[in-house]
Parts: structure tokens; C-alpha cells; sequence
């Protein structure tokens, strides 16, 4: 009972936070977008037209998100794990935590891929209703899709010796690279965001909504180029709007 009720208040403390976050980041990031229309990735498109139901979509599947993460906190305390986690030190700080970027870019590609298939594109459509995103529309998933993606942070405290600090930091960065990455509004194209690094900036998730078949991974394009699923115009815009930024 006692540890229900943990559990029950980590959740809760997780929604909560992420529900914050959420709000917030979106409100400076439209203020900013706000002030910059020429860095507008899809010109023609408003997806802010759609924000409402976003918004309803996204108060809804952070519940799962949050959960998921809330799980993940919750199971190495009553010592259900392969391993304890490492005690955090710098090094197992910055080495779990790049790690787990690593593998969260690789789960995020392939589980991508899969919610592509036919048979599992109907738990993925209501995401790719944003065609051209916002930033409301990161977590506008349906519950099914969020904790396919999210249940990285639920499965891997239980096979890899994450500190929870560093498994909650890599949760926040995720949500901050989302939802910038939702934004529809460019700031990051330069020569460090297109080939031959693996480093990418907006207009590469904003591509994967508006073309669809390309630009499957999270933080890297290295998957997608090592598989052939890279946009064909992604390189070129990014140097496009790398013009942009220099004129500036
Ligand atoms: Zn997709
Ligand atoms: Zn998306």
C-alpha cells in the first residue's frame, strides 16, 4: 500500500512537471516565433490552427509520458533492476547520460519505423495530423503511441544501471529538444547541423511531418542516413537557411 502511494506521487509530481514544462516552454517559444516570421519553416501552412486540439491531445498522453518516467524511478527503488544504479559521479553522470541519448535515439528510430507499418499506423495517424508542427504538437499522440516511445524511460532503468537523476535529466532534455524540434521555426541550421555531421536541427522532424516517409530518428540523422530515409532536401535547406541566419 505504502509503496502504491509512492508510486501514485512520483506520477503525480512527474505530470505535474512535465505539464509546467510544457506550458512554459510553449509560451516563451511562441513569443519568440512570434517575433521572427522569416524563420517559418512551412510558410504556407498555420499549424497553430490547430493548437487547441493539440493542446487536449498532449494534457492527455502526458499522462502516459509521465508515468512512464514515474515507473522508472519507482522499480530501481524497490530494487527491481538487473543491476543497482551506478552511484553518480561525473563520469557515470556524463557517460550514463550520453549513453542513454545514444540508445534513446536508436529505440525512437526503430520504434518510429514500426508505428509506420501498416498494421500499427493507426496508434502514429493522430500525430501526423500536425503537418506542419507546433510547438503544441510534441506530445499530441495518441496513448498507445506515447508509450511506445516513452517506455524507453519505464524499460531501460531495469536493464542499465541509470542513476535517476540522469535518466530525469535525459527526460527533460528530450521534452526541451521535442518541443523546440515541434516549433515549425528554424534558429539552428549551420554547418554543424547538416552532412557530414550527424547533428540536426528543426527542419529535420518538421520534414518528417511534412514529407512523412523520411526523418525517422530523434537527436541524429545518423540512422536515417545509414539506412537510406534521409530527406533528399534536407541538407540543401538547412544550408538554405543557414543563409538566412548569416544575412542577419
Ligand atoms: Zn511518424
Ligand atoms: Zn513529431
Amino acid at each position: 500500500m505504502d509503496s502504491l502511494l509512492l508510486f501514485l506521487g512520483i506520477w503525480a509530481a512527474s505530470y505535474a512537471a512535465h505539464l509546467a514544462l510544457y506550458f512554459g516552454q510553449g509560451v516563451i517559444l511562441t513569443a519568440i516565433n512570434r517575433r521572427h516570421p522569416e524563420r517559418r519553416i512551412q510558410p504556407k501552412r498555420r499549424g497553430e490552427d490547430r493548437a487547441r486540439v493539440e493542446i487536449l491531445a498532449s494534457v492527455k498522453s502526458l499522462v502516459v509520458t509521465s508515468g512512464c518516467l514515474a515507473g522508472g524511478i519507482f522499480l530501481p527503488m524497490q530494487g527491481i533492476t538487473l543491476w543497482p544504479p551506478l552511484e553518480l559521479t561525473w563520469i557515470s553522470g556524463i557517460g550514463m547520460f550520453a549513453l542513454t541519448l545514444l540508445l534513446y535515439d536508436t529505440w525512437f528510430y526503430w520504434g518510429h519505423r514500426l508505428m509506420h507499418v501498416r498494421a500499427l499506423y493507426k496508434h502514429h495517424f493522430w500525430h501526423h495530423r500536425s503537418v506542419a508542427p507546433t510547438v503544441w504538437s510534441n506530445y499530441s499522440d495518441t496513448l498507445i503511441d506515447a508509450f511506445a516511445m516513452q517506455s524507453f524511460y519505464l524499460v531501460m532503468p531495469l536493464i542499465l544501471p541509470i542513476p535517476p537523476v540522469v535518466l530525469v535529466a535525459a527526460r527533460l532534455w528530450d521534452h526541451v529538444n521535442g518541443q523546440i524540434g515541434h516549433s515549425g521555426f528554424e534558429y539552428f541550421a549551420d554547418r554543424t547541423t547538416r552532412f557530414p555531421s550527424p547533428m540536426v536541427c528543426v527542419t529535420f522532424h518538421d520534414q518528417h511531418h511534412e514529407h512523412f516517409n523520411y526523418n525517422f530518428a530523434n537527436y541524429f540523422s545518423l540512422w536515417d542516413r545509414i539506412c537510406g530515409t534521409l530527406d533528399p532536401d534536407y541538407d540543401r535547406k538547412v544550408g538554405e537557411f543557414e543563409q538566412i541566419r548569416q544575412t542577419r
